[in-house]
């Protein structure tokens, strides 16, 4: 079997190919350095705190599965439960907080409200007075939600899946595809060609690329830069992962004390891994407006990494589009905390030539049956995801 991305998800496929289905003659191929993508890019927080019966249990098995994984991998990946906190600044946000808590309890997965006064104790570097800008009337919290340390998830699955024999390839680009008729067989690439029962796909942010190599377009997918800062150290300020309901901000302090947050999408099509200066101002104003002493810190780091969004803000984990081919895209902000089901599910995938009960729902074809999953209601527009 040929899996094509070396980042979280390829590197979890091969783990569990091995591990859960006794696959051994696997190659992981790697454009670059692994970790060197969004798995290394991200703003790591982890969460199962999701509204729709088909992603509650998706997720929840995920975050189940981070619980564990530093033991699963044998390697430290830093999986730090800190809770995950998402204010609400309105009435009508609270009412909508709630009936997502609601349908996580329905789940089974547990979620609180909390009122100002608990946000205030929590949070004491936030801005809840009356006269901030955006006043805080209350928050959704997952305890159980936080943060993993990003780089080591990368090298926690891939010694392992190494120790499993697999084998993982890097500087190997993936230039094309071989083919009998309809069927793929194998891979190009820029150090030569590999054959293979099976090639699956997981590549993030370049999917629409590659799979036009195979021939395949109009994938219900686009590619945006989403940016990301750190600021320097500082000693500890904020224990929890916070997130802005009256926009789009998120932010938690990593193990070193730095912050650590982003924003939104640049909302043009993009394959830079960097972004631009409007939605860094943007962000950085954001940050500001919840916490007014943060701005005498200076930030010391910022990156780009290729987002992979879909049309309804869900992956997609499927066998096909061709014989022979399997595809895991359509991650959005999400991909990070799905990894570990991600891998799991898309290995039984190709392993058993269907579905796991946890991806049935991410099939391909939910497009074209019309059964979208749009957790919040946006329609299809990947950039709103
Ligand atoms: C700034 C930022 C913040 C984010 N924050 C969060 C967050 O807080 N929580 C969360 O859950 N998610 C978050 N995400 C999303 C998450 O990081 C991604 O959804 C997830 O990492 C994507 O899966 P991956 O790890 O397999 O991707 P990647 O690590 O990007 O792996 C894909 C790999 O495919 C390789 N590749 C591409 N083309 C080829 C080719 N032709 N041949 C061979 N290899 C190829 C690439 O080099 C890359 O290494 C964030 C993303 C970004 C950019």
């Amino acid at each position: 079997m040929v899996i094509i991305g070396g980042g979280g998800h390829g590197l979890a496929t091969a783990f569990y190919l091995a591990s859960e289905h006794g696959v051994r003659n696997i190659a992981v191929i790697e454009k670059g350095g692994i970790g060197g993508g969004n798995v290394g890019r991200n703003t790591t927080i982890v969460r199962s705190n999701y509204m729709l019966d088909q992603t509650i249990p998706f997720y929840e098995a995920s975050l189940k599965m981070w619980e564990k994984l530093s033991h699963s991998l044998n390697y430290n990946v830093m999986f730090s439960s800190r809770g995950v906190l998402n204010l609400a600044h309105t009435p009508a946000q609270i009412d909508a907080f709630v009936r997502r808590s609601n349908s996580m309890l329905l789940n089974g997965v547990h979620a609180e409200i909390l009122d100002r006064t608990a946000v205030a104790r929590m949070v004491p570097a936030l801005d809840v007075s009356k006269n901030a800008r955006f006043p805080v009337l209350g928050a959704f919290y997952q305890a159980r939600g936080g943060t993993a340390r990003h780089d080591a998830v990368a090298w926690g699955y891939a010694r392992a899946a190494d120790r499993l024999g697999v084998d993982i390839l890097e500087n190997c680009e993936v230039t094309g595809f071989l083919r009998e008729g309809d069927r793929i067989t194998g891979v190009e690439t820029k150090r030569g060609i590999i054959r293979a029962g099976k090639t699956a796909v997981a590549v993030a942010g370049s999917t629409s690329q590659v799979m036009a190599l195979a021939g395949v377009d109009g994938l219900p997918i686009e590619s945006h830069v989403l940016q990301a800062f750190v600021t320097e150290g500082l000693k500890p300020v904020l224990d929890t992962v916070v997130t802005w309901g009256a926009g789009h901000l998120y932010i938690s302090q990593s193990d070193k004390g730095g912050l650590v947050f982003g924003g939104d999408l640049d909302k043009y099509n993009s394959y830079a891994q960097r972004g631009n200066l409007p939605v860094v101002e943007d962000v950085a104003a954001n940050t500001l407006a919840m916490f007014p002493s943060f701005a005498r810190l200076r930030i010391l780091r910022a990156w780009g990494g290729l987002m992979d969004m879909s049309m309804d803000g869900q992956p997609i984990i499927t066998k096909g589009p061709l014989d022979g081919l399997y595809l895991n895209c359509g991650w959005c902000y999400e991909g990070f905390k799905a990894t570990p089901a991600s891998g799991f599910t898309f290995a039984w995938t190709i392993a058993k030539d269907e579905p796991h009960p946890l991806n049935a729902p991410y099939r391909l074809d939910r497009f074209r049956r019309g059964y979208q999953l749009d957790e919040k209601g946006r329609g299809p527009y990947p950039g709103q995801h």
